[in-house]
């Protein structure tokens, strides 16, 4: 049973009276614990994709149902909490806040929840310890390699036990050892805690570490590789 079905769904944007259309009939369907690339060349639609996928943004036409909720029915404040329980984010740039900690960034998304003090204390260190920083919980992102940022921000994704992970350019700023490090963490999340992930990338390389590649062109998904796609996943 897919846990991601998109249907129909298109995207417009307005501009000086201008309709630009950045999605147009997106069909698409993903596994339960599938680890998805997106690609396409640059504006082709994936960063507007993924975050209609996430409910950062919300389509101008189409259906997406996520665990047997459509996302593009839900109002802001009902979006804002679904995204909250549902979904972690990853970017190409870390995102981590300057001013904490490694524990702090990663806490962060838990001071949203009834969790108490302890709780957070325990799952954070939980978190850090899949990305094998517990070491660093006290450095601030300035004191930490770009891998060890992106490490961070991997367990702040992590931390509320999102069913559905998206990542945009998430090895983008890395080196190759790095990119291939923070690939295999990523691996790891689809295969050990089986969540659902959603890749957007520019390097083929990056992309081939997903089960399944799939294209844009100018808004239009043309190309789809299940190529490692068992078919009981389907
Ligand atoms: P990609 O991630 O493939 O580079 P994007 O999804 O970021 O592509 O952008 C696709 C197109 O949509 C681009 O032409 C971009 O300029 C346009 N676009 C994205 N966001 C907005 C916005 N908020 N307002 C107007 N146009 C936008
Ligand atoms: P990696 O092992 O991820 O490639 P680096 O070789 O860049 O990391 O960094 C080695 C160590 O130096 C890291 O453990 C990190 O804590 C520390 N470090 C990296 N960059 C900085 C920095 N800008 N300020 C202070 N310490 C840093």
């Amino acid at each position: 049973v897919p846990v991601i079905r998109i249907r129909n769904l298109s995207k417009t944007y307005f501009r000086g009276g201008q309709a630009i259309n950045v999605l147009s009939d997106v069909n698409l369907e993903i596994a339960h614990a599938e680890f998805l690339s997106l690609m396409g060349p640059s504006g082709s639609g994936k960063s507007t994709l993924l975050n209609l996928v996430a409910g950062i943004d919300k389509p101008s036409g189409g259906e997406i149902e996520i665990g047997g909720i459509n996302i593009a029915r839900l109002n802001e404040a009902q979006l804002a909490d679904w995204r909250a329980s549902n979904v972690g984010f990853i970017f190409q740039f870390y995102n981590l806040m300057p001013v904490l900690t490694a524990f702090e960034n990663v806490e962060l998304p838990l001071l949203l929840t009834n969790l108490s003090r302890s709780q957070r204390k325990a799952h954070v260190q939980a978190a850090l310890e899949m990305v094998k920083l517990t070491d660093r919980m006290d450095h601030y992102p300035n004191e930490l390699s770009g891998g060890q940022q992106q490490r961070v921000a991997i367990a702040r994704a992590l931390v509320t036990d999102p069913t559905l992970i998206v990542a945009d350019e998430p090895t983008g700023d890395l080196d190759r050892h790095t990119a291939e490090e923070v690939l295999d963490l990523l691996d790891q999340l689809q295969r050990d805690l089986g969540k659902t992930i959603i890749m957007v990338t520019h390097d083929p390389k990056a992309a081939a570490r997903a089960g399944r590649m799939v294209h844009l062109e100018k808004g239009v998904l043309v190309d789809e590789d299940a190529k490692v796609m068992p078919a009981d996943h389907l």
